[in-house]
């Protein structure tokens, strides 16, 4: 489970599917006590609670019966302060035992509206059960006979509650997380303008970049283990092992703990380094924005990186052979991680033949739209 987008916000796991299993299990039990040999009418508070009561009636061990009334009191995040009655009951309720069954009480506006509705039908008794409860914004005296889960004041969906009518399919509930990071996988083959790119991007957006192939090679050149582990690899061309390369991305990233999000460049390589990449996130209440992809045609970039390699020092860009040998690395292993982003509609490509402003003002186009 992951953080997921709905609409314009953010959100990430929060209480699981057995949680809230158990939680309905332990109201049914006892409410079914308290019930004694009546026959309850349960009755149901639409949209939020079709999941939650569908739950409950299947594991409820007597005879019942349900109903359901509809009314409104969310425009989005807020509540409205005012609730509507949508549809009323149509049943007889003279002394019946109903029990409303409500996925969420906060402000208890809503719970409010529903004691007016009852409060002229002879029923035998009225109770209230509720999935969860929020105690802090609570501003109502009127009891709550069963509380599933009382949880703090934050906005939650999954389990039948909705965002803007969004989210309620999700077995699980989800709790709406702010994002404090821009976090960006700069992407695209060997030569492709990454580095020269990010250096401008940080600037502009004052993010943290980190390189890894700069990393290696820093470490190589103060000969430190990670830099004779890594020597062998890069010289020839080919991938330093995903674990090593994990572990010191961590690191970089673990150097700056103020950053307000980071330029990702050669990094992730494969598919394993960018699940690692999103579980590290995730665990920060981050995530990747968005992988910003310079294309450019291979015959291109073979000519770039043998200029580069005139000056730059760099075993792997003077050797034919070897940038070639990178290709392959990056056709092998890190194009298909185009299709891992873009599954999650996180893919931006960009034309990567021009000049350097250029470039970039089409790269801040993309990086502005996430
Ligand atoms: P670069 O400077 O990004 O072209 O990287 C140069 C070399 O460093 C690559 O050819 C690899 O040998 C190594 N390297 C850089 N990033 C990674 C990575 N994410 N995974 C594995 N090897 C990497």
């Amino acid at each position: 489970m992951s953080t997921i987008k709905l609409h314009d916000k953010y959100f990430k796991p929060y209480i699981s599917k057995e949680k809230i299993e158990q939680t309905v299990q332990r109201m049914v039990k006892e409410i079914a006590k308290d019930c004694k040999d009546e026959t309850p009418i349960f009755i149901g508070i639409l949209n939020g609670c079709f999941i939650y009561v569908a739950d409950f009636i299947r594991l409820y061990p007597k005879n019942c019966e349900v109903s359901f009334v509809k009314l409104a009191s969310y425009n989005g995040l807020e509540s409205t302060g005012k609730v509507n009655e949508l549809v009323g009951v149509n049943v007889d309720l003279t002394d019946r035992t109903v029990i409303i069954l409500e996925d969420i009480i906060d402000t208890g506006n809503t719970l409010q509206k529903i004691y007016d509705i009852f409060k002229n039908q002879k029923v035998k008794s009225l109770k209230i059960a509720t999935l969860f409860f929020k105690p802090d914004v609570f501003t109502k005296a009127l009891p709550i006979d069963y509380i599933g889960l009382s949880i703090p004041d934050e906005f939650i969906i999954g389990y039948g509650l909705d965002y803007n009518d969004l989210g309620r399919n999700l077995d699980s509930i989800y709790k709406i997380t702010t994002h404090k990071m821009t976090n960006i996988v700069l992407f695209g083959p060997p030569g492709a303008g990454k580095g020269t790119q990010a250096t401008k991007l940080k600037e502009k957006y004052n993010l943290v970049h980190i390189s890894t192939g700069d990393v290696f090679r820093f470490n190589i050149k103060n000969e430190t283990e990670l830099g004779k582990l890594a020597k062998s690899y890069m010289d020839k061309g080919d991938l330093v092992p995903d674990e090593v390369t994990i572990k010191m991305l961590e690191d970089e990233v673990e150097k700056n703990p103020n950053a307000k999000g980071f330029i990702f460049d050669g990094f992730p390589r494969t598919i394993d380094q960018a699940k690692a990449l999103d579980a590290f996130l995730n665990e920060k209440g981050e995530i990747i924005n968005g992988m910003v992809a310079l294309e450019v045609p291979e015959d291109l970039l073979v000519e770039r990186l043998l200029e580069r390699g005139k000056t730059s020092g760099r075993p792997d860009d003077q050797d034919e052979d070897k940038i070639r040998n990178r290709f392959n690395e990056y056709n092998t292993k890190t194009a298909v991680l185009k299709d891992y982003y873009d599954n999650q509609n996180k893919y931006f490509g960009a034309n990567g033949v021009g000049s350097i402003d250029d470039i970039t003002e089409r790269l801040s186009t993309i990086i502005d739209s996430l």
